[in-house]
């Protein structure tokens, strides 16, 4: 008798922006295990008849490792119980969703995605910007910003990133930013590119830093800016509005 295991995302915040899919599986699970990325207004909705896990994987305070928690899952799945592994945005864009779901083949256990919307496209769209645009965009790459582009090992090309027409969205972006800049401008960016960093995107407390390649770096260390957030680099970060002309999306 194995459960089944839902992997589901949340979207960028709040919930109406949580797929119906996504409600009616929490409703029916009996374990959900969740970190922080949600948000307050999706993590205290959630049902309380459900056995609730905080695997707190947030930022670089692990409390669990990603092992642990596929072992968690597969165990709970085992005993005959339906799991939902919740995440912020979607499940598969830099959420490890593929690597769970991947581990629960191995173990012959049913898998149900129930996908989310992304915070690397919703976030920069929620304060007007788009990230393709006829006339600036026709591409978007989308990329990780957690590994540090001077290692020599990096898995990202920056060079070839520098030279791509179009816009960059950086996930994961905060830390290495000083160094992220740098590896564009070396590899021949314009340094003058429009950039802005949306911090904390549809909360309460959401915060745009707006700059160049050049000076991002620089003004995201004097303001204090902190993950989760958005780095988008490109013309149709020009597009960008405050929430004060009534585009905003707030949900908390
Ligand atoms: N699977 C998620 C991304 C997980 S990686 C998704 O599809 O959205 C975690 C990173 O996502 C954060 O470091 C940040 O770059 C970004 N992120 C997620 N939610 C965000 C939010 N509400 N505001 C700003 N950035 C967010």
């Amino acid at each position: 008798m194995t459960g089944k295991v839902y992997l589901v995302g949340s979207g960028p915040g709040g919930l109406g922006l949580m797929a119906m899919r996504a409600q009616e599986v929490l409703e029916a699970a009996d374990v959900i295990l969740f970190d922080q990325l949600p948000g307050e207004e999706v993590l205290s909705s959630l049902p309380t008849t459900a056995e609730k896990i905080d695997v707190g994987k947030y930022g670089s305070r692990h409390t669990l490792e990603q092992n642990e928690i596929e072992d968690l899952m597969v165990k709970y799945a085992k005993e005959g119980k339906r799991v939902v592994r919740l995440k912020g945005g979607d499940s598969f864009l830099f959420g490890r969703g593929g690597e769970e779901m991947e581990t629960m083949r191995e173990h012959g256990i049913p898998v149900e995605v129930v996908p989310g919307i992304t915070s690397a496209i919703a976030v920069p769209e929620c304060v007007g910007i788009p990230v393709t645009h006829r006339k600036w965009a026709s591409q978007v790459t989308m990329l990780t910003g957690h590994e540090d582009p001077t290692k020599e090992e990096s898995a990202l090309n920056w060079r070839w990133l520098a030279k791509s027409p179009g816009t960059l969205v950086i996930l994961m972006g905060v830390k290495n930013l000083p160094q992220i800049t740098a590896a564009l401008m070396d590899g021949g960016m314009d340094a003058a590119k429009p950039v802005a960093i949306i911090e904390r995107g549809m909360r309460v407390d959401q915060r745009v830093t707006l700059g160049t390649l050049t000076d991002i770096a620089e003004k995201a260390t004097a303001v204090g800016v902190r993950p989760p957030a958005i780095i988008v680099i490109g013309e149709v970060v020009t597009l960008y509005r405050d929430g004060s002309e009534g585009a905003m999306h707030i949900t908390e």
